[in-house]
């Protein structure tokens, strides 16, 4: 069977790497979700990641640190998990390379696009840290940039959730999944699933979106080589 993918952005948010908790890394939920990386990357699908970091820091929502301040702590927490994605990776056998949108010669290359290209085409997998480098942003924006410059051809979201609803399904019982949505509806229904800025780099490069349920074993592999239609799509 033809796959639909041959390179994809894969967006990890912190939380995730925080398994059960809300805080911190737990290496067995990092452990989990790195064995799917690999063993699709092992089948020859080309795998960029965008690491969040709001399980250190969120800028955003720190009041008592000045915002851009607070922004760049965001972006360094997102280089500890990308160092913790990678050794994770490596000790599974995957070759991996970090790039950091913050200069960090001794831990991390500098994201140059085309040395990121050449990862892929080698097999290895590009971890892409500290966000856009910029403080204002997210790393859904991030994803999408980064998608965009790399030619990815698509950009999966991987959540706690199994997709998208018309409301928080943690809150509402009868929350309703929606299997597609177009980027002008996930723009204009204010879905939280990204932000608009991420909406519009996606939409305006013509990069679907698949939110999906990284917790659940194998999904990885449904998506990727068996081509299941799991989760829900942003085209
Ligand atoms: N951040 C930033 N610029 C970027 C990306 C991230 O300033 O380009 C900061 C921002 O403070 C954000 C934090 O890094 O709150 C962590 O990223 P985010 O909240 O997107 O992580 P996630 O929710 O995916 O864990």
């Amino acid at each position: 069977m033809e796959r639909k993918y041959s390179r994809v952005l894969l967006k990890l948010s912190g939380e995730i790497l925080a398994g059960e908790g809300h805080f911190g890394l737990d290496y067995e939920a990092i452990r989990g979700i790195c064995e799917q990386i690999v063993e699709v990357a092992g089948e020859g699908i080309a795998i960029s990641m965008v690491v969040g970091g709001g399980n250190i820091i969120r800028g955003a929502q720190t009041t008592s640190i000045e915002r851009a301040q607070a922004d760049y702590m965001g972006m360094l927490g997102t280089v500890i998990n990308a160092l913790a994605l990678q050794d994770t990776l490596e000790r599974l056998g995957q070759p991996t390379r970090v790039q950091s949108a913050i200069e960090m010669r001794q831990i991390a290359e500098t994201v140059i696009r085309r040395r990121a290209i050449r990862h892929l085409e080698k097999g290895r997998i590009v971890i892409f840290a500290a966000g856009t480098g910029s403080p204002y942003f997210s790393t859904d924006t991030t994803a999408a940039l980064r998608a965009s410059e790399i030619g990815a051809d698509c950009l999966l979201k991987a959540t706690k959730v199994d997709g998208i609803y018309d409301k928080d399904p943690a809150k509402y019982s009868d929350a309703v999944k929606l299997p597609h949505v177009s980027y002008m509806d996930a723009l204009q229904m204010q879905l939280k699933v990204m932000d608009a800025a991420a909406f519009s780099l996606c939409q305006e490069n013509k990069i679907p979106i698949v939110v999906f349920d990284v917790l659940k074993k194998g999904n990885l592999r449904r998506l990727l080589i068996d081509g299941e239609n799991i989760g829900s799509m942003v085209s």
